[in-house]
């Protein structure tokens, strides 16, 4: 029988190997088919906003769900000052659980991974968002999210020219060398208004502890899909609030939207559609040509369920984990004690 007390721990290490053995725009595919797949089964799974413990610098956040069968929870931090000091902004680990026993059966890191699951989800609510025939996206924030976004919405998208903007130009030159080989067409634009120029999505990812307006009513056009990434905290956000009423807006989970996404910007009980609703087919996404779609993303609890497990059944037959000794196992569970009495006697033998 398999060791239950030995849990597989996947290190950044191995993360980049299990990426770049599959290829990353497949790894973005399959992340965004099983993140779809949990999205289609929503009502099986325990939902809250995720739990956030806020300061002056950033936030420090858990992000708990189960299905029933399996518990998962995601540590995530968001410190936008953290890059000026040679910090990531974002760094994130997660843990899945058996419900049966509440053993852990994976630990992942997932600072990667949370790169990979975003852009894997704005992507796949692009496909049911975006004006017919997309070809160009505006990117605006060139950071570390930015080259993931860029090729889930090649891969899933067909998104061919993307239009890179940042205030800081060099996070534009990373971004387009990093993309050098992509086959994706990337063009440095001055300002936010030169990147949006004929872009049919826009993406908006930068890292900022304010209300800022990355885009303002008169950048956006009829048609436009909008994805919104980067304001995901109170008090952060990123689009003019004019532009959230001219717009039909798409968020993952109502309740923790409400609380950190553009959204908070209006009232209570302003309409918006979930994600799950379009993609079950019980709600519509886009409907007209004209129609300015806004996918209001925060990131949620279940988009990480979906891609620790898209993990745990990847690793699985590979040695793409280390065995991790996390859980104590007295030779009888009540004698957590004598174990320690135990290792004690041992060492002194070995003394
Ligand atoms: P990052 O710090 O690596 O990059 C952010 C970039 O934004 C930087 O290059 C910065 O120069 C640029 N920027 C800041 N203000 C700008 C402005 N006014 N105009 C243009 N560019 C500007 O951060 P990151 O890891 O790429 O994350 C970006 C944002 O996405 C963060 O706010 C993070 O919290 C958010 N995020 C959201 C999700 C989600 O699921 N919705 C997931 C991960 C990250």
């Amino acid at each position: 029988m398999k060791n239950l007390n030995i849990v597989p721990f996947v290190s950044v290490d191995h993360m980049m190997k299990l990426v770049l053995s599959r290829g990353i725009e497949t790894v973005l595919v399959e992340l965004a088919a099983t993140i779809e797949e949990d999205f289609k089964r929503w009502e099986m799974f325990d939902k809250t906003p995720r739990v956030a413990s806020h300061s002056a610098e950033g936030v420090i956040e858990l992000m708990p769900t189960s299905d029933g069968d399996v518990y998962g929870f995601k540590y995530v931090n968001g410190h936008p000052a953290n890059m000026k000091r040679g910090f990531q902004t974002v760094t994130a680990f997660g843990v899945l659980s058996q419900v049966t026993n509440g053993y852990p059966v994976l630990i992942s890191e997932m600072t990667i991974l949370t790169a990979l699951r975003t852009a894997a989800t704005s992507a796949l609510a692009a496909r049911y968002l975006m004006p017919a025939g997309a070809r160009t996206m505006a990117m605006i924030g060139n950071g570390a999210q930015s080259e993931f976004q860029a090729l889930a919405f090649k891969a899933i998208c067909g998104i061919e020219e993307v239009r890179l903007f940042d205030i800081d130009p060099s996070a534009t030159g990373k971004c387009m060398a990093n993309l050098a080989d992509s086959g994706i067409r990337c063009r440095a634009c001055s300002s936010g208004e030169a990147a949006v120029q004929g872009a049919d999505i826009i993406t908006t990812v930068t890292a900022d502890k304010q209300y800022a307006t990355i885009l303002s009513d008169n950048m956006v056009g009829a048609g436009v899909h909008i994805n919104a990434i980067g304001g995901d905290c109170p008090g952060k956000t990123e689009l003019h609030k004019d532009i959230l009423l001219r717009s039909d807006m798409f968020v993952e989970y109502a309740p923790q939207t409400r609380i950190e996404g553009e959204l908070q910007q209006l009232d209570a009980d302003h309409p918006v559609t979930e994600m799950w609703e379009v993609m079950n087919g019980s709600k519509p996404g886009r409907t007209s040509a004209d129609q300015i779609t806004l996918f209001d993303s925060v990131g949620f609890a279940i988009e990480d369920f979906s891609a620790l497990r898209y993990v745990r059944e990847q690793i699985a037959g590979t040695d793409l984990y280390q065995e991790l000794d996390l859980l104590a196992d007295p030779d009888t569970p009540r004698d957590l004690f004598g174990m320690l009495l135990r290792c004690e006697a041992g060492q002194k033998d070995a003394a």
